[in-house]
């Protein structure tokens, strides 16, 4: 009887071997993103600065601390959009909001 190993139990261990390094590599790749999403978290899309949170005329924004820029939920723009008595703030989104996509005023 040998003490080498057979070529079966080589196959095993080789198999073996290449599912624990993949099981190590995508919870690496797993942590990574979750660092890179965290470190967005809550940073201005733009400039990268830190974003707060505040409401204006009834709407949750946030607001970037360094640009100034304004920046909403995709929940609240429809909202905004489909209001029957739009405010202010919603009558200048949907000012805007024609101005980029070039829509008609009929269509928003
Ligand atoms: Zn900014």
């Amino acid at each position: 009887m040998s003490d080498k190993p057979s070529r079966n139990e080589e196959e095993y261990f080789a198999k073996r071997s290449a599912e624990l390094l993949r099981q190590q590599r995508d919870s690496i790749m797993k942590t990574a993103a979750e660092v890179e999403r965290r470190a967005h978290y809550m940073k201005c899309p733009k400039c990268g600065y830190d974003l707060i949170t505040g409401e204006w005329h009834g709407v949750q924004i946030d607001q970037c601390t360094h640009c100034h820029g304004l920046w909403f939920d995709a929940g609240q723009a429809e909202s905004l959009l489909a209001d029957p008595h739009p405010n202010m703030f919603a009558r200048v989104f949907r000012a805007v909001l024609r101005g980029v996509s070039g829509a008609k005023a009929s269509d928003v």
